[in-house]
């Protein structure tokens, strides 16, 4: 005991951005989540890869040589990376991927079309 504690910073993210399931589909094609607090979305596999945001994907977008659509592609490898981000794998071989669960909610919220809400709560949901 030296009597000089270090406290634990925070979390460096949104722990309720973290998913109590991430789930791909059968066909691979799409991932489903459930966050703590009920919500509910899905994601296209073209839609994750097109928004990967890896320094080559990055680096493309600069470029202008990133691929517009990313038509029949599916999600290879899902892997939960220390509580803040999955790791994605697809099947175009690209496996750069890191995606932070916050900025997943983020895209669940955005991709939304407003008459049928990609992310739903439960109260919602008539
Ligand atoms: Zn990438």
């Amino acid at each position: 005991m030296t009597g000089f504690e270090q406290v634990p910073p925070g979390p460096p993210f949104d722990p309720d951005a973290m998913p109590v399931e991430a789930a791909l589909t059968r066909d691979r094609a799409t991932i489903r989540f459930t966050w703590r607090d009920g919500a509910q979305a899905a994601l296209s596999a073209s839609l994750l890869r097109s928004h990967c945001r890896c320094a080559w994907c990055t680096r493309d977008r600069v470029l202008g040589c990133f691929p517009v659509g990313f038509e029949g592609i599916t999600v290879k490898h899902l892997e939960p990376m220390g509580g803040y981000a999955v790791h994605l794998a697809f099947s175009d071989e690209h496996a750069r991927g890191i995606f932070p669960w916050a900025y997943l909610r983020d895209l669940a919220i955005e991709a939304a079309d407003p008459e049928q809400p990609a992310v739903r709560h439960p109260a919602e949901a008539a």
